[in-house]
């Protein structure tokens, strides 16, 4: 049996419908061995998805609150999700996962995995229609970002897809399409060697998989990557969504080792995968 845990999960300090509490309780009863807190970190733009200097402090008093409540029976982390131009003092948390969500689009940022009417007018403002230009303008960042600032976890690798069906952004099976994410893979990997996969985007959002699709995940088991399976959860009741579909899609990509957060000092532990 896989220790079950999730080092990425958001309360109300953030976008998170559920609190810091209800999360905590909610990984104890589904069975989880240790349990990650991840706020989006304080940046000066789209206010509602990330915590404000204020909240930030309440969110890490109560998360070390958590921690001391459940000490011996599941082990809680303080952490942090950080966008590229988000700021976190990294010497106050646990464990950094670095992720995109925004790319510039002149003088302001757009996320990826917003409103899809945004994204879809800036598409055509800002990238003349194409798809193939706003992946790479994503690709580009994430790989430039997690090589500079060497977060502890990558998150969801290929966010860019989110509206992929939606928007007929580009062809993800397209040799061209994986052309494109794999450097970038590789670049991030000099960055940082844990991917997480992620299926907060099943939870929400009615994706059919994780992230990241399953030639990305094989590439990244062939740089020598290792994988952390993460719930990006929101809503309690979605603590260890879509959970069966990552171990299946981690073990389809050959992976025999799967890593999550540590029960003890260590920030991480492993765990061998049975063979399929
Ligand atoms: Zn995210
Ligand atoms: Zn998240």
């Amino acid at each position: 049996m896989i220790p079950l845990s999730s080092p990425h999960v958001h309360t109300p300090y953030c976008d998170g419908k559920s609190t810091a509490a209800e999360m905590a309780a909610a990984a104890l009863d589904a069975g989880f061995v240790s349990l990650g807190f991840s706020g989006h970190a304080c940046q000066g733009y789209d206010p509602e998805y990330a915590m404000s200097a204020e909240g930030e402090a309440a969110y890490m008093r109560e998360v070390r609150h958590l921690r001391k409540e459940y000490d011996g029976r599941m082990r809680i982390w303080l952490g942090v999700e950080r966008d590229t131009f988000a700021q976190a003092d990294r010497s106050l948390y646990d464990h950094i996962i670095g992720s995109v969500h925004y790319i510039p689009c002149g003088e302001h940022y757009i996320s990826v995995d917003g409103n899809p009417t945004v994204l879809a007018d800036a598409l055509k403002t800002q990238y003349q229609g194409d798809g193939m230009a706003l992946a790479h303008a994503y690709y580009d960042q994430l790989a430039h970002y997690i090589k500079d600032y060497r977060p502890d976890i990558i998150g969801h690798f290929d966010l860019v897809r989110k509206h992929n069906r939606k928007l007929e952004l580009f062809d993800e099976a397209d040799s061209a399409y994986l052309r494109m994410a794999r450097p970038a893979m590789e670049q991030a990997f000099e960055g940082c060697n844990l991917l997480e996969v992620n299926t907060g985007g099943m939870a929400r959002s009615g994706a059919l998989e994780p992230y990241p699709i399953l030639p990305l995940l094989k590439h990244w088991r062939q740089l020598g990557g290792r994988v952390i399976l993460s719930s990006d959860c929101h809503l309690a009741k979605q603590i260890a969504f879509g959970y069966e579909k990552g171990l299946a899609l981690i073990r389809q990509a050959g992976f025999e080792q799967i890593t999550y957060l540590g029960t003890g000092d260590a920030l991480f532990e492993q765990a061998a995968l049975p063979r399929i």
